[in-house]
């Protein structure tokens, strides 16, 4: 039996990689300081007498005893990520500082939840690992993108310098059950919105693409990941690349839903990136053939069941 510390494990990603952990016959503790997650999304681990949940802030040290970490606490939202810019920029470094020391102490193996915003407003398109990206560095996104760039450059010389076991996934817009209702990501807003037959809030005029990826894809590849050959680093994209406009997946919501809600447009956000596409090459041929197996009608009818359900709508 592996033991596996999950940071940010209360979260919407981290519930659901929590729960497949323990389904494998793991021992997983669960560190989380519910500043965007919360103990609902993992009421339902609690009496499982292998999961363990630990209430601390990654900006601080801790000491634990595990064979492998998964490092995801970070708030993940724009609206969250720059409600406090400078605890983000602090919860990316210091986390990663806090969790690489660990790791090098205890011998373990550990995961870093990297993401496509360190491609910024991309002008390579799809996005390979090899683009090294386009970020405002002094923009309202750069405590989050930074924070998760500076993340990665401490992976890598942990790796070189202390020879630490390190993985790094650049995670692209993920969806499903467990996202927060007000946490302001597009699909989980959509969803809501269509449901209460509000107006779906599409900001600019709706042209900017992402691909959405479902969250049961992510965490398969997260495990792969975690599977692959010590030499093998990454960083590695982690994503669906059917792309679709904004304003496309709008009307798909209303559709799904039937919804009696009309689409508004309002004010593009700053450095909001224009497209956004993974190329998964390097993915399928390191990770065993991993592909993404969910497509987005399947995994948008799961989330709104989910919503449905969970606000009573
Ligand atoms: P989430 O906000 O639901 O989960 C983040 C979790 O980290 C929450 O439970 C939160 O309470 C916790 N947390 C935040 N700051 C912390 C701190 N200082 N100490 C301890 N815990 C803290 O978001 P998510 O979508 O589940 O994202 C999980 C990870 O995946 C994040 O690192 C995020 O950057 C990365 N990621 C997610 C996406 C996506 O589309 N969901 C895309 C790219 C990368
Ligand atoms: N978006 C939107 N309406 C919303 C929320 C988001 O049109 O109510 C847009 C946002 O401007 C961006 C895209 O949807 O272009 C994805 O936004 P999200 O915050 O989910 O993720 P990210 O920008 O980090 O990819």
């Amino acid at each position: 039996m592996k033991k596996i510390l999950v940071t940010g494990g209360a979260g919407f990603i981290g519930s659901h990689l929590c729960e497949r952990l323990l389904n494998e016959r793991n021992e997983v503790i669960c560190l989380d300081n519910y500043f965007t997650g919360s103990k609902q999304n993992i009421a339902h681990l609690l009496s499982n007498p292998y999961f363990e949940l630990i209430r601390h802030d990654v900006t601080m040290p801790i000491f634990l005893e595990v064979d492998e970490i998964y490092n995801l606490a970070c708030p993940a939202s724009p609206v969250h990520y720059q409600y406090n810019p400078i605890k983000t920029i602090k919860t990316s470094v210091m986390g990663a500082i806090n969790m690489l020391g660990l790791a090098k102490r205890i011998h373990a193996k550990i995961l870093q939840a990297s993401t496509s915003e360190v491609y910024g407003d991309p002008d390579v398109h799809p996005q390979p690992e090899s683009y090294w990206g386009n970020v405002n560095p002094i923009g309202i996104r750069s405590c989050y993108d930074e924070g998760k760039r500076c993340a990665e450059s401490l992976f890598i010389n942990y790796n070189k310098q202390n020879t630490v076991k390190i993985k790094i996934i650049r995670i692209f817009n993920t969806y499903g059950p467990r996202m927060h209702p007000n946490d302001g990501r597009v699909v989980s807003n959509f969803i809501v919105q269509a449901l209460k037959n509000k107006p779906l809030t599409v900001f600019g005029n709706g042209s900017q693409t992402r691909s959405f990826q479902y969250v049961s894809d992510l965490v398969e590849g997260m495990i792969r990941m975690m599977g692959t050959r010590d030499k093998f680093t990454g960083p590695v994209n982690i994503g669906n690349p059917g792309e679709y406009k904004i304003l496309e997946l709008a009307q798909k919501i209303i559709k799904l839903t039937k919804s009696k809600s009309e689409i508004i447009f309002m004010p593009l956000p700053e450095d909001d990136p224009t497209q956004r596409k993974p190329d998964i090459t390097i993915a399928k041929k390191e990770l065993n053939n991993w592909n993404p197996k969910i497509p987005l009608e399947e995994g948008l009818q799961q989330t709104i069941n989910y919503f449905k359900k969970s606000l009573n709508l």
